[in-house]
């Protein structure tokens, strides 16, 4: 199949993807008016021209159909990563950028997280003039708790390090800078989100 159906979850390029592999699990069946026919799913190995990261995709084939007929790839891996529900638009749209450049740089990743934690000193009117200062003042005025100004200041460090040629990040690092920011975000935003939402649903009548 054509893989200019799919954008490449890593980078965002939308070129077609090489296919490096492919593999078949079809069955055969017997029909009257058309004979044999094939039906089945077709897993594909493709390697993306611009990061050059692995996609696994699949899509359902049958011998008797049409082109028009394909119904378009599934993508199993990457999976797809999700972002902590209720954040304001402006911190989903850096973090979506920040995940769109992880795997081609890790640097400018851990540079746009360390963004979202300015935003956050925005959003929560934290004073102060260092990142670090603006940390510690929305932990004195009681916005975050102190032990998350130890998980804001650990994204931080990894900011500074991502922000200096030659303090090079291992991806290895990634998963944990993500969850540091993570933790942050939930208890910022996800925690008042579904606080509110749930007040919300409890005040609503039954509907029968
Ligand atoms: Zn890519």
């Amino acid at each position: 199949m054509d893989s200019s159906h799919i954008t490449c979850i890593q980078c965002g390029n939308v070129s077609p993807m090489k296919q490096i592999g492919k593999g078949e699990d079809m069955v055969t069946y017997e029909d009257e008016r058309i004979g044999p026919y094939e039906t089945g799913r077709v897993f594909e190995i493709l390697k993306c021209p611009k990061c050059g990261q692995i996609t696994l995709a699949d899509y359902e084939w049958n011998s008797a159909m049409d082109s028009e007929d394909f119904t378009g790839y599934r993508i199993l891996y990457p999976v797809k990563e999700s972002f902590p529900l209720g954040l304001p638009v402006k911190i989903l749209n850096e973090y979506v950028a920040a995940e769109q450049v992880k795997q081609v740089h890790k640097e400018a990743y851990a540079l746009i997280l360390g963004r979202i934690l300015e935003m956050i000193c925005i959003d929560y009117e934290a004073s102060g003039k260092t990142l670090a200062d603006r940390l510690q003042d929305l932990s004195l005025k009681n916005k975050i708790p102190e032990k998350l100004v130890k998980v804001a200041s650990s994204l931080r460090m990894f900011r500074n390090r991502g922000a200096h040629v030659g303090e090079e990040l291992d991806s290895k690092q990634l998963p944990l800078i993500r969850a540091l920011c993570n933790a942050l975000l939930q208890y910022l935003y996800t925690a008042p989100y579904l606080a509110d939402l749930a007040e919300k649903q409890l005040k609503k009548k039954p509907t029968k």
